[in-house]
């Protein structure tokens, strides 16, 4: 048994807080082994453990001096894919070239695994994308898009490969599949007051061009005023049973300051807000923080609503609202004022899969500092508006995504979906009940 043992990383010298970062969140938090760095001249990393020797290519840290400066001549542009006995599945590696070779107990790789778990995990990339006018990147210049390997948690991948070729146990306690239903409260009730409903039939009228939806606003909108009945958003109790029957806990995502523009449509303060709030905590079901917009580069902001959402409830998870996620910035935001917190907000908007390239929860990297932060990450895998946004058929996805949950399982990690609460009973979404129950279904088959 080689578990009390310590890997020697021989290594170059330049960009050691970046090896370091991606040794840590390997070899340290994942395999739960102790490492030590020793500085060589070589142009390849050698991991020694007892007799086994791991030789990778340093295709990619070797050529920078100081810290790096990001820029697009850096980026990825070809996958080379590591086939071996010490992995199921081909490995995509972002650098380096496809050698393999085998001698003794010592396999050399001209793969660069080091620079390809770095550049998922930091997202570096996202520092020199286009932003769109929310802030967001376009997910379709990431590298991991353009090279069509967002549907591959490629770090657990080389995570595995790497615990298996020195035959390490992978910790039950950070691997263990697991599927995590989420839900984003942008809108608590359709119908907030007796006549909202002549708004909405406007907006479906002329903004969104759908008589079909209209028609349907209109009818419900009229039998409320003459007998009471439940909200067609009041779907939270349905959301929880569905997730009580797969031994799932869900985590509710509440944004704490109201502002119209922006799809954010109520008052935390709420009594009908509170007592949703509270039906989800009597059934030990997750309350966590939906940073409205404008939160992910304004520290005041987000601390603002972090107060609010404290004042009622203990915050232990938040997912931006629109996703709206600034890779340095919301990052360094998170890290300085909820270090304890997890976070969910990483995710292609257009794409089910990996931003990250991981679906297992990590620390992220703080661009600013060039050092781990303390709260962890848990990606987001798939959500509902995947379907509208992808140039799939709503077929296409569910078979990609079945796809994407055996890779979850694969690799243990967390299949964290997001079913909107308004995803369900309007017109849009109708139709995609049984799509939801059946991702539920092969999540846990
Ligand atoms: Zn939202």
């Amino acid at each position: 048994m080689t578990g009390q043992s310590t890997i020697q990383i021989y290594c170059r010298k330049e960009c050691l807080p970046e090896k370091a970062y991606v040794f840590d969140t390997v070899i340290s938090d994942r395999l739960g082994i102790q490492y030590e760095i020793v500085q060589h001249e070589q142009d390849s990393y050698l991991m020694r453990l007892d007799d086994r020797i791991l030789e990778i290519n340093d295709d990619f840290f070797r050529h920078i001096q100081g810290p790096p400066k990001y820029q697009l001549s850096m980026m990825p542009t070809e996958v080379n894919y590591l086939d071996s006995e010490y992995f199921p599945e081909p490995i995509p590696c972002l650098y380096g070239q496809g050698l393999y070779e085998t001698e003794d107990n010592h396999l050399k790789l001209g793969f660069d695994l080091i620079s390809t778990v770095f550049f998922c995990l930091s997202r570096w990339e996202e520092t020199i994308l286009e932003k769109d006018q929310y802030e967001r990147i376009l997910d379709e210049q990431s590298a991991l898009v353009q090279l069509q390997i967002v549907d591959i948690p490629v770090v657990d991948y080389i995570t595995h490969f790497i615990a298996n070729y020195f035959q390490l146990q992978a910790p039950e306690e950070i691997f263990s599949y697991e599927l995590v239903p989420t839900h984003d409260i942008d809108i608590h009730r359709y119908f907030s007051s007796p006549f909202s409903f002549l708004r909405s039939v406007i907006g479906d009228l002329i903004h969104r061009r759908k008589i079909s939806w209209a028609a349907w606003t209109l009818q419900e909108g009229i039998k409320r005023l003459f007998t009471p009945q439940a909200d067609p958003f009041d779907t939270i109790d349905l959301l929880m049973q569905m997730s009580e029957a797969k031994k799932a806990k869900s985590i509710f995502y509440f944004i704490p300051r109201k502002e119209k523009i922006a799809g954010a449509s109520y008052d935390l303060t709420d009594p009908d807000v509170l007592k949703t709030i509270g039906a989800i905590q009597s059934r030990q079901h997750i309350i966590g923080i939906h940073p409205s917009i404008g939160t992910s580069t304004n520290k005041e902001k987000w601390a603002n609503e972090l107060d609010k959402l404290s004042s009622i409830v203990k915050v232990k998870h938040s997912r931006q609202h629109y996703l709206q996620y600034d890779i340095t910035e919301t990052t360094r935001i998170i890290d300085t004022l909820a270090p304890d917190l997890t976070d969910s907000s990483i995710h292609f908007r257009k794409y089910p899969g990996f931003r990250s390239g991981s679906c297992i929860p990590y620390h992220p990297y703080r661009l600013d500092s060039r050092s781990a932060a303390s709260f962890l990450a848990l990606p987001l895998v798939f959500m509902d508006q995947n379907i509208h946004y992808s140039s799939l058929t709503p077929q296409e996805t569910l078979t990609s995504v079945k796809k994407i949950i055996d890779r979850v399982r694969l690799v243990k990690g967390k299949f964290v979906i997001l079913w909107h609460n308004s995803s369900w009973n309007h017109p849009e979404w109708r139709s995609y009940q049984e799509y939801y129950q059946d991702l539920l279904n092969h999540a846990t088959t």
